[in-house]
């Protein structure tokens, strides 16, 4: 047996449960209840076995002119990785090296810890307010960067840009990273301010407004030298990250704008008539601007509501956790799911 000096140990990230079957309802992970557009299908089905059997394109130029293009920014601003946490998990190694704690909230996207204590980056949690809300001059204090989901995950609250554009301009030293997951259904990204400020990275996603999860497709935006280092860094690990199929799957995804403005505004449109519904039930919640809600019962704790839902084949995610043990993150799904997640809670909590 090898000395335990030898293992890096880390406590790792646990992602919500994948659960197959037919009749489940699963509203735990945040996925899109949709499928993606049909020419992400057509572009996969079209795909060589010459495609499969050579390497992928290391750079991935496609899909980064592709993105280049959609948002109006140059290629050399353009980072493209497995999955946003694979970006965001890169952008951690490359950029908080200084030994001061990086900073991020104290309810937050749980991977932040973890890659922190992966990295062996130290780190320190600032507290949200009672209301779950950043407090911006909470940041002005020496840090080694900062990380600030926006919308938040999992509360769902978003700050408005001019707050987040204080704390890019008070850290002038350090790397502010904004995760961008949910900005589809939310409000103002942050990203034009990329030629503004050289120590902003933008994160995105294809996994959630664009329903490609499956696919690991994300990306940042920065200026071209934060971009040059990541690639850098990302070029002494593993060259070919994204696979061939998922570079297309994305440059499909993104090309496909129509279906993407429809698929937002069907889950905003529900997620309003959610918060409705759920507050005449007697939940509570904050104003999310995400594809999900963050609710608590006046009368039944979220851990209960959360099993008796599973019982039921509804899965949404219970978080065991300091100051939001109480609350669930329900994912929207389709206008039907939801009558069915309505229906289920009715008798549950009718049954109380
Ligand atoms: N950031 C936040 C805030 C998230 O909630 C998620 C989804 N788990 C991610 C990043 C990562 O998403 P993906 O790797 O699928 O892009």
């Amino acid at each position: 047996m090898i000395k335990e000096e030898n293992i890096r140990r880390v406590e790792p990230y646990v992602p919500g449960e994948q659960p197959n079957g037919m009749d489940i309802i699963k509203l735990n992970t945040n996925e899109s209840p949709f499928m993606p557009s049909d020419m992400v299908a057509i572009a996969l089905a079209s795909m060589t076995p010459d495609q499969m059997r050579k390497y992928p394109d290391p750079e991935a130029s496609m899909l980064v002119e592709t993105i280049a293009e959609y948002y109006g920014v140059d290629e050399d601003q353009v980072f493209v990785g497995v999955g946003s946490d694979d970006v965001l998990g890169m952008a951690f190694l490359t950029f908080f090296n200084s030994g001061k704690p990086i900073l991020f909230p104290d309810v937050t996207y749980s991977f932040y810890d973890v890659w922190a204590n992966l990295y062996k980056i130290p780190f320190k949690t600032i507290p949200l307010d009672n209301n779950f809300r950043i407090k911006v001059d909470d940041y002005n204090q020496e840090n080694g960067g900062i990380v600030i989901a926006n919308p938040n995950a999992p509360t769902g609250i978003e700050l408005p840009l001019d707050a987040i554009e204080i704390i890019i301009k008070n850290n002038p030293d350090s790397l502010v990273i904004v995760d961008e997951a949910y900005i589809d259904f939310g409000r103002q990204t942050a990203l034009g301010l990329i030629n503004k400020y050289d120590n902003l990275l933008v994160v995105r996603t294809l996994s959630k407004s664009r329903a490609l999860a499956g696919m690991r497709v994300g990306y940042a935006f920065g200026n071209k030298e934060l971009i040059k280092a990541m690639k850098d860094i990302k070029y002494s690990y593993n060259s070919y990250t994204l696979s061939a199929a998922a570079i297309r799957a994305g440059v499909a995804a993104i090309r496909d704008d129509d279906y993407f403005k429809q698929l937002v505004k069907e889950i905003v449109d529900t997620r309003e008539e959610a918060k409705v519904t759920l507050k005449k039930m007697g939940f509570d919640m904050t104003n999310s601007s995400t594809n999900f809600l963050f609710v608590t019962h006046e009368s039944m704790s979220a851990k209960e509501i959360f099993e008796k839902l599973r019982e039921r084949d509804i899965y949404v995610r219970y978080f065991n956790k300091p100051r939001i043990d109480n609350y669930l993150r329900i994912t929207i799904g389709t206008k039907q799911q939801m009558r069915e997640l309505y229906e289920a809670l009715e008798e549950i909590l009718a049954a109380k």
